[in-house]
Formats: C-alpha cells, structure tokens, sequence
C-alpha cells in the first residue's frame, strides 16, 4: 500500500500482532523512503493466506474443502458439531497468525493435523493416512507409535 506521508510503496512491517480476538491484524509499517511509521488494521479475511499447492500453483484458502476434509475424518466418531467448529476457528486463527500472505499445502496440513490429534486420534489417523498418502508409510507407522506413546 502506499505511504500515507511520501505514497512510497515499499514499506517494512516492523510489527504484527492479532487484535479484536484475532478477527484483525495489526500491523506497524514503516515507510522506507521517508522512514515515517504508521499503522494498518487487516481484516481477519483479508489476510486469510492463499495456498501453495504441491505442483506450485496458488488457490485462496477453502474453508469448505477444509471442514469437509475434517468431516470425512470425524465421521461417526463422538466429537460434536461445535467442537469441530472450534476447531476450525482455531485453525483459521492459527493460519492468520502467520503473518503470511502464502502458506504451502504441506504446512496447511500439519496444522491440521496438530489439531486432530488433540481432538480425536482415530479422527487424526484418518486424516494423516488421505494427507501423507503412502510414499512414506513407514513414518506413517512411527507416527501411529508415538500416538501410542502419548497414553
Ligand atoms: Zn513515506
């Protein structure tokens, strides 16, 4: 955006934090050219990050794709519709708080998946063996021990 004092473009984010219960982002931007500092309010939208996807193509972020991909995991296990939607708040929270503008597939669902196994395990496997496929079954398996480890 341009600077407010000398309409420079370039400027630095030199802070960036949540406000308003993380619906907005704050942020403190200084103006390279004319070194003035001013600051920026981005709705929680806005600053959703767009997808990398594994071929390197960019999508906007898909909050449908992403409560149907949790649906089909969750499916007849005992975590209700509200959980799951705390849950989807959470993550949508944890994307903006980023700071990111693009966030890659690959970490998109790490994220995911954090949040699964702390919401249903079952739920969690699930997800993991459609997300990871199975080139690397054998952390797969390592991954499936150490959930047993958590008990
Ligand atoms: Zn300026």
């Amino acid at each position: 955006m341009y600077c407010p004092f000398c309409s420079a473009t370039d400027t630095k984010v030199i802070d960036s934090r949540l406000v308003s219960d993380g619906h907005q982002v704050r942020r403190r931007r200084e103006c390279l050219a004319c070194h003035e500092r001013y600051t920026t309010f981005e709705s929680a939208e806005l600053v959703m990050p767009r997808i990398i996807k594994r071929d390197g193509s960019r999508e906007p972020f898909n909050e449908d794709k992403m409560r149907n991909g949790l649906l089909r995991a969750l499916e007849k296990r005992p975590v209700g519709t509200e959980e799951m939607e705390l849950s989807i708040n959470k993550l949508k929270s944890q994307l903006r708080a980023t700071g990111e503008r693009e966030v890659s597939s690959e970490m998109l669902g790490t994220i995911i998946m954090k949040q699964l196994k702390s919401l249903d395990k079952v739920a969690y496997i699930r997800f993991a063996s459609v997300y990871r496929s199975f080139e690397d079954i054998k952390e797969f398996g390592e991954e499936i021990a150490r959930l047993g480890d958590d008990d």
